[in-house]
Parts: C-alpha cells; structure tokens; sequence
C-alpha cells in the first residue's frame, strides 16, 4: 500500500465520484435504470456502477445540445474562453481526485495520471488562448467589382467519443476546440474508463459552461446509441479517437448526413536507431515511446529498428532498465508499469508476444503474462522479431518491445513505411542531413527527432494513411469545430 494512497482514500474518492448521466446540464440515471460495472483492472474488482444509456439517453443528450447551439454560437469569444480557464484552474484544483480516480478505473501508474490530469488541462488553456483569435478576412475581387468577407463559424453540435486509455485528455482535447469555437456536444466516453469524463463533467458545470453546451454519456451498447444521432442530421461533427475499424464504420456512417469527422486512429509507430545516434539518449527516447502508459498508446514504439553495429548494446540497456521498473498497482509507491485496462487486452499482448517468438523472436526479458489478480503483463524485449510477425503489422498496446536489427537506410526507411498507418515515428540519429532526409521520407503525421514523445497541446497532433483524417491541438486544432463562410459582396 502506497505511503499516501490508503484503501480508505480510494474508496472515498470513489464514493464521491459522479455515476449519472450529465445531460442538459443535469445529472440523471439512465432511462431504463440501466448500470455498467467500473471494474480496476489492477485488480478485477468492481469499483463501482454508472448509468449505462439507452438510445434514448442518447437522443436526449443530442436534443439538449441542438437546444442550446444557437446561443451558445453567439457567446462573445471571451466568455467562452474564461470558462474554459475556469476548467483549468479546476482541474489543477482538484489534481489529486482526478489523478487517483484515473488510476483506478485505468490501472496506469498514480504519476502517470498526474501528468494526463495536466496534460488534459493544458488543452483547455490552449484553447483559451484560440478561442479569441478566430480570424477571418477581406479581400478584394480579381476582377475588382466585389469584395470577400471570410467568415468562420461553429460547425454545430458535435458526437465526441473517446477511448479508454487517456481517459481525460482525449476528451479534453475534443471538448477544448469544440467550446473554443462555439459547438455543443455529446461526448461518449470509453465505457472501461467512465469516471474521468464524468468528473470533468461536474468541472465544466462549476466553470460555468451553459446547460445543453457538453454533455456526458456512458452506455455499454456505444453502436446503438451512436449510430441515430450520427445518422439524425442534428449532428454535424464526429470526432473520434479509437481503433481504425470502429474509425472506419463510423466515417460510413458520417457520410450519410456528410458529417465534419476528425479521426485520432490506430498506429504501428517505428522506432530506429542509426549507428551514429546517441546511443543513451536513444534508450531513453525508446522508454519514452515504448513505456509510456504500459505501452497502451497509439503513438507507442510498435517495431523498434536498431543499426546491426549498435544492436547489442542497445539491448542490453533497454532490458536492463526495462527490467529494474516496477509492476503492481498504479497506486503504490514507485511502480512504473500498471495492469492492462482488461483480460482482453492482457491477452491480446501475450497473444502476439506468442506469435513472434513461433516466428523466430528471441526473448531477451519478460514474455510470460503475469499470474494472480489484476491483467499484469511484465515488461518484455524481443530481439530478431521478423517481418512476419503479427506485431510487425498489429498494435501490440503493451509492455513489449521488438527489436529488428537493419543495415541499410533505405532499407529501414521502406520497413517503417510498411504499414497501413501513418500517425507517428521516432528517429534518433546526430547527422542532422540524415535527420532532416528520414524525417521527410517516412509516412507520418508526427515524427520524433531525437526524443520519444510527440504529445504536445500546441503542436498538431494527428496521423495520415489509416491513422486518420485532421488535427487535434496547434493552431489548426479549432479549425476541425470551425466552417470557413464567405460573403460575397457587390460593388
Ligand atoms: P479499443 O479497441 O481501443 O477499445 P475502440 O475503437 O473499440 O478502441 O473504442 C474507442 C471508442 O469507440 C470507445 O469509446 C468505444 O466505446 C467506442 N466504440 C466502439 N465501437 C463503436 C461503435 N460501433 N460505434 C460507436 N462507438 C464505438
């Protein structure tokens, strides 16, 4: 047991935390009654219920949204961006609720949770920031006989869904820009991951965002209740963050009403390593992509291509630290690496861990599910994982990391481009001409130069290929909540 986090605080955050539907700036139970299980994966135990919505909750939520867009559109810039710093503030306020409410529902480790809780709120100053610096423009004609007025307005309500491993700043990255240029939404949360979402609920009611304007539901039947209001033509937006099969049902759906979509999909993320790279800085970097959030992270190092001269020791220091963290639950002191949010997603990683060393992988630490309570997978190292391995092309969404070894930069660069994803890549090398070349060549939204992470609110973070479609964060973030009109005028 943690030296701070006794059994008697968790069960008093829990107790305090909401359950209910947030709808029309109310809190209610589901219509039918209906409850879904908040199970801690650390664990298996049950925390707690919440109301599980019907496709009536649903078509509530979006009535409650579509009621309130009109005035909510004409709320001056400023005041909506002075709500937003409220929900900031909040947030930092109550850092130590979320963080632990996070972990507990999610299994990643308490520090981790503290630095999503900022991260999270980060996306809220930021578009603070922006929601004030909505430009638009005045031109002249060619021809000279008319002028323009570039005019840029809410999109209208908007389907925000979320996935369950950064259970608050994926939605904080969606309700963000959506407040930030005047659109109501629904956002439905992962049904594993509830609590967060339904705690920044009551954040964004005491900062003052207007009733109907965000709106919060949990259901365990995520096709049924989504699905109508997609289709209702009441909506005009999708975000979502996710896999890319459920990613591309959903844009189906979207093109029957020709809906706005901004799509956060999977990846299979290369990492490599050049024979000239700071070999430390490179291990460091490889924890980074590879460690964060137990590898549960769709920008995690999925292959990890090392130059065959610096292979060895490479590997050795990444086991070496790989090995020395701590598993356990993400409440005790100094663990590193928490549970799989569930039994499938612990399997899933022992499946494909399986798959590679049948293919010819050799394991170098880990590779065996861990026994007892809770979805524990210990961190693992493969080296020689070869093309044919599952996880060469799948997301493994675990502690696992593969090394390749390569010879060639035309060769790595034509591995990392095999894949239908594209959302990010990690580069380590000190020849900056090389830097700049890889970087350009390989298939990506994001790549990392010399550092393992590329989450940043300000930075544009999103994938090209199957790993999505726009931009959430950076200055073009607003721009997927935003319709750009022009006024065309006689002269
Ligand atoms: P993962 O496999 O990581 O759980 P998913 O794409 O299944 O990723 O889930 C991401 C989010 O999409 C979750 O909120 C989930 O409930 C939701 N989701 C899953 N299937 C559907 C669906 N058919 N329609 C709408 N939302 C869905």
């Amino acid at each position: 047991m943690s030296a701070l986090i006794t059994a008697d605080r968790e069960q008093a955050v829990i107790a305090a935390a909401p359950t209910r539907l947030y709808i029309d700036g109310e809190w209610r139970d589901a219509r039918e009654g209906r409850t879904l299980d908040v199970v801690d994966p650390s664990t298996g135990q049950v925390l707690t219920k919440v109301a599980d919505a019907s496709p009536e909750d649903g078509w509530d939520a979006l009535k409650a949204a579509e009621a309130a867009q009109k005035g909510f559109a004409t709320m001056p810039p400023r005041q909506r961006a002075d709500i937003l710093m409220n929900a900031f503030r909040l947030m930092h306020e109550r850092k130590d609720d979320l963080a632990l409410l996070m972990t507990l529902e999610m299994g990643k480790p308490l520090a981790e949770a503290y630095g999503e809780v900022n991260y999270a709120a980060e996306f809220f100053r930021h578009f603070a920031e922006e929601a004030t610096r909505i430009s638009g423009g005045y031109q002249t004609a060619p021809t000279g006989s008319a002028r323009f007025l570039i005019h840029r307005q809410p999109v209208g309500p908007s389907i925000l869904i979320t996935p369950w491993n950064f259970p608050l700043a994926m939605g904080t990255r969606k309700i963000g820009p959506a407040l930030a240029a005047g659109c109501t939404s629904v956002l439905k949360p992962a049904e594993l991951t509830p609590l967060s979402m339904l705690a920044l609920a009551d954040i964004l009611h005491e900062a003052g965002v207007p009733a109907g304007v965000v709106n919060i539901v949990v259901t365990s039947t995520a096709g049924e209740v989504t699905e109508p209001l997609i289709r209702s033509g009441i909506a005009r937006k999708l975000s979502f963050t996710g896999s890319t099969p459920v990613g591309r049902k959903l844009l189906e759906q979207c093109a029957e009403k020709v809906l706005r979509t901004s799509m956060e999909l999977g990846g299979n993320a290369a990492l490599v390593v050049f024979e000239d790279a700071d070999l430390d800085r490179a291990v460091e970097g490889a924890m980074l992509a590879k460690m964060r959030n137990s590898g549960e992270a769709c920008t995690a190092a999925n292959r990890i291509f090392v130059h065959s001269s610096v292979i060895e020791e490479f590997s050795q220091k990444l086991a070496e630290k790989m090995g020395a963290m701590k598993v356990g639950r993400g409440v005790d002191d100094d663990v590193k690496v928490g549970p799989m949010v569930d039994s499938r997603q612990r399997d899933k990683v022992a499946e494909l861990v399986d798959d590679a060393v049948r293919s010819g992988a050799e394991v170098i630490l880990g590779g065996e599910p861990a026994a007892g309570e809770g979805y524990f997978y210990p961190p693992t190292v493969l080296s020689g994982v070869p093309r044919r391995a599952r996880m060469w092309s799948e997301e493994i969404f675990g502690p696992v990391a593969p090394l390749t070894p390569f010879d060639e930069e035309d060769q790595v660069i034509d591995w990392v481009n095999d894949t239908e994803y594209g959302l990010v890549n990690y580069v380590f090398t000190n020849d900056l001409t090389r830097a700049v070349r890889v970087a350009e060549q390989v298939e990506s939204g994001m790549v990392g130069l010399n550092q393992g992470a590329v989450s940043n609110p300000a930075a544009p973070f999103g994938g090209i290929k199957e790993s999505g479609l726009g931009r959430e964060g950076g200055d073009v973030g607003i721009d997927e909540f935003l319709e750009t009109k022009y006024i065309g005028i006689a002269m």
